[in-house]
C-alpha cells in the first residue's frame, strides 16, 4: 500500500491504470517538458555568426573553402527569405527573437517614435535606451531566464540592457576590435570550466557589408574580400578546434542581408517632388520613412505617389501584408521604396554608395547565405528555402529552451535537424496575428489542456466499454486492465 501514489489511493480501482496513463503522458504533452532545469545533460551549445551583407552566392565567386567545409559537414540553405526592411537592426533582431519588424519593434536602421517623442540611431547613443529593444525579448535573456549562459560579441542590441539585463557575457560595440580578439573572446567564454561557460554565443562583423556599400557587389574588387571573409571563418573554426569545442558547438553561419549593385544614373531626386518644409525625412534609401508635417500626409502623398516609376510610395495602411510592416507607430505614415538599383535623395549632394540593401526582401540580391554545422545538424544536406525568422525557434530547440510566442516555425526548418524534434515541439507554425511578445508563452496551458483533453478521452472510452458490453465481457476486461495495481496490493 506505501508504494501506491495518494490518488491511485483516492481513485477506484479500475480508474487507476488510467491516472498512470495520464501520469505518463502529461510530461510528454506539456511543453514544460522542454525547461532545460528538467533535464539531466549539460545544455547543448550554439554559436550565431552574422557577416553583415555577406550575400547568398558570395560563397561560388570565389574559392571559399571553409564555407564548403561548414556545407559538407553540415547543411546549406539555398533561399533566405529575411524580413523587411533589409536593414541591420531590423534583420539582426528578428533573426534573435523570430518576430517580423513591425512586431519586435527596430523596425528600421534609423527610427522615430511618436508616443516616447525619441528618434533612433545607430550613430547616437539613443540605441541604448531600452524602450527601443523591449517590445520583444532576444534569446539570450530568455536563455538566462531559463538558467543557462550567454556571450556576445558585438551583436546589434547586445550592449543595450534588455529587459533588465545584458548577456552574462558582452562586448561593448567598437567597430575598431579585430575580428579575431571577438573570436577569442567568444571561444574563452564558451570553454569556460561547466559552471561558468555561456550555452549560447552571438558573433558580429560588418563585413562584407561595408566594402559592398564603397565598392559595389559586382565590382572585382570585392573578390578579395569575400575570400577575407572565408579565411575569418577559417580562423573560428581552428580556435574552437584548439578549445577542443568544435565537435560539441552547433556552429551557424549567415548574414543579415545581401547587396545591390547601384549606379549614380539611377538617383530619384525628392526635390524634384516636394517641398522639404513638408516633412522630414526619417530613414534613408532605399526604404525612405516620410513623416509628413501635422495635416499634410494626403498632400505629401498626392505629391509623391506618382512622382517617378523607379519608386512607390505607400501609405502605411496600404504597405502589403507580406511585407509585415504596417502594425508599428515608429513605422512613418508615409513609405518610399525605390527599385532595385535605384537610390532616394533629396538632392545629388549627399553622399552616394555603389552598394545598397533595404530593398523587397524577396529579391534575390538582398538574400543572406546561411550554413550550419554541428551536432544538431544534419550532414552533407541542401534545403531549398527558408525564413530567417524560423531560426528562432530552431534555436531554442537546439539549446532546450521555450521560445516566446514568436511568427517562425520550426515545422518548416526542422529537416536541418540530425533528428526530428519530438512531437510536442511548442512552436507556433504562423500566427495569423502578430503575436503579443510582452508576457510570457501560453505553451503550458496548451499542454496542460492537451493532457486534460486526453484523461477525458480515455475516460470515456472506458466508461463506454464497461457500460455498453455485456457483464461476461466486463468481468474479463477489468480484470485485465486492474491487474498490475492488483499485483502491486498482493506484494505489499
Ligand atoms: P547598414 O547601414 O544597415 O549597412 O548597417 C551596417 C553598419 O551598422 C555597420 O557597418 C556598423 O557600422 C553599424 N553597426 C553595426 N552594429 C552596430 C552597433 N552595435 N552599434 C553601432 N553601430 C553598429
Ligand atoms: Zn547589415
Ligand atoms: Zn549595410
Amino acid at each position: 500500500m506505501a508504494r501506491r501514489t495518494m490518488l491511485s489511493c483516492l481513485l477506484p480501482g479500475a480508474l487507476s491504470p488510467l491516472f498512470c496513463l495520464w501520469a505518463v503522458l502529461l510530461p510528454v504533452v506539456s511543453p514544460n517538458s522542454l525547461n532545460h532545469h528538467e533535464h539531466q545533460d549539460p545544455r547543448p551549445k550554439l554559436l550565431l555568426v552574422s557577416f553583415d551583407g555577406f550575400r547568398w552566392d558570395y560563397i561560388d565567386r570565389v574559392p571559399t573553402p571553409n564555407f564548403r567545409k561548414v556545407m559538407d559537414e553540415g547543411v546549406k540553405v539555398e533561399f533566405v527569405e529575411n524580413v523587411y526592411i533589409t536593414k541591420t537592426y531590423p534583420n539582426h533582431y528578428s533573426m534573435v527573437t523570430g518576430l517580423y519588424a513591425e512586431t519586435h519593434g527596430i523596425v528600421a536602421n534609423e527610427m522615430y517614435d511618436p508616443a516616447l517623442n525619441l528618434s533612433f540611431s545607430m550613430e547616437t547613443d539613443s540605441m541604448y535606451d531600452p524602450r527601443w529593444w523591449e517590445e520583444a525579448a532576444p534569446l539570450w535573456v530568455t536563455i538566462q531566464k531559463d538558467g543557462g549562459r550567454s556571450g556576445a560579441a558585438m551583436w546589434p542590441g547586445s550592449d543595450v540592457k534588455i529587459h533588465g539585463m545584458f548577456p552574462t557575457r558582452y562586448l561593448q560595440y567598437n567597430a575598431s576590435v579585430s575580428f579575431e580578439y571577438r573570436v577569442r573572446r567568444l571561444v574563452e567564454w564558451l570553454s569556460a570550466p561547466e559552471e561558468e561557460a555561456v550555452d549560447f554565443g552571438v558573433l558580429y562583423w560588418e563585413e562584407p557589408d561595408e566594402s559592398g556599400h564603397n565598392l559595389g557587389p559586382q565590382s572585382p574588387l570585392m573578390d578579395a574580400i569575400i575570400a577575407g571573409i572565408d579565411e575569418k571563418l577559417g580562423f573560428l573554426m581552428d580556435e574552437l578546434k584548439k578549445a577542443g569545442l568544435y565537435e560539441k558547438v552547433n556552429l551557424i553561419v549567415t548574414s543579415d542581408h545581401g547587396m545591390a549593385q547601384l549606379s549614380p544614373e539611377k538617383i530619384i531626386e525628392l526635390d524634384e517632388y516636394v517641398d522639404r518644409d513638408l516633412y522630414t525625412w526619417v530613414d534613408k534609401s532605399p526604404v525612405v520613412g516620410i513623416m509628413p508635417k501635422e495635416g499634410k500626409v494626403d498632400e505629401v502623398y498626392g505629391l509623391l505617389m506618382d512622382a517617378n516609376p523607379n519608386m512607390v510610395a505607400y501609405k502605411k495602411e496600404e504597405v502589403p501584408a507580406r511585407l509585415h510592416y504596417q502594425h508599428n507607430i515608429r513605422i512613418t505614415p508615409i513609405l518610399l521604396e525605390a527599385k532595385e538599383g535605384w537610390t532616394i535623395m533629396q538632392n545629388r549632394s549627399g553622399p552616394f554608395m555603389l552598394g545598397n540593401h533595404g530593398y523587397d526582401n524577396t529579391l534575390r540580391s538582398m538574400q543572406p547565405v546561411f550554413v550550419a554545422r554541428g551536432p544538431a545538424f544534419r550532414q552533407n544536406y541542401v534545403k531549398t528555402a527558408m525564413r530567417s525568422i524560423d531560426l528562432y525557434p530552431l534555436m531554442c530547440h537546439i539549446l532546450s529552451t521555450r521560445p516566446l510566442p514568436n511568427n517562425g516555425s520550426l515545422l518548416n526548418i526542422q529537416d536541418l535537424l540530425s533528428s526530428e524534434p519530438a512531437a510536442s515541439t511548442p512552436t507556433p507554425a504562423h500566427p495569423a496575428t502578430p503575436p503579443e511578445h510582452h508576457g510570457y508563452s501560453y505553451a503550458p496551458v496548451v499542454g496542460s489542456f492537451i493532457g486534460v483533453v486526453m484523461v477525458l478521452g480515455f475516460l470515456v472510452v472506458y466508461v463506454l466499454l464497461v457500460t455498453l458490453k455485456q457483464r461476461p465481457a466486463l468481468k474479463h476486461r477489468s480484470w485485465e486492465m486492474s491487474q498490475p495495481l492488483l499485483q502491486e496490493d498482493l506484494h505489499l
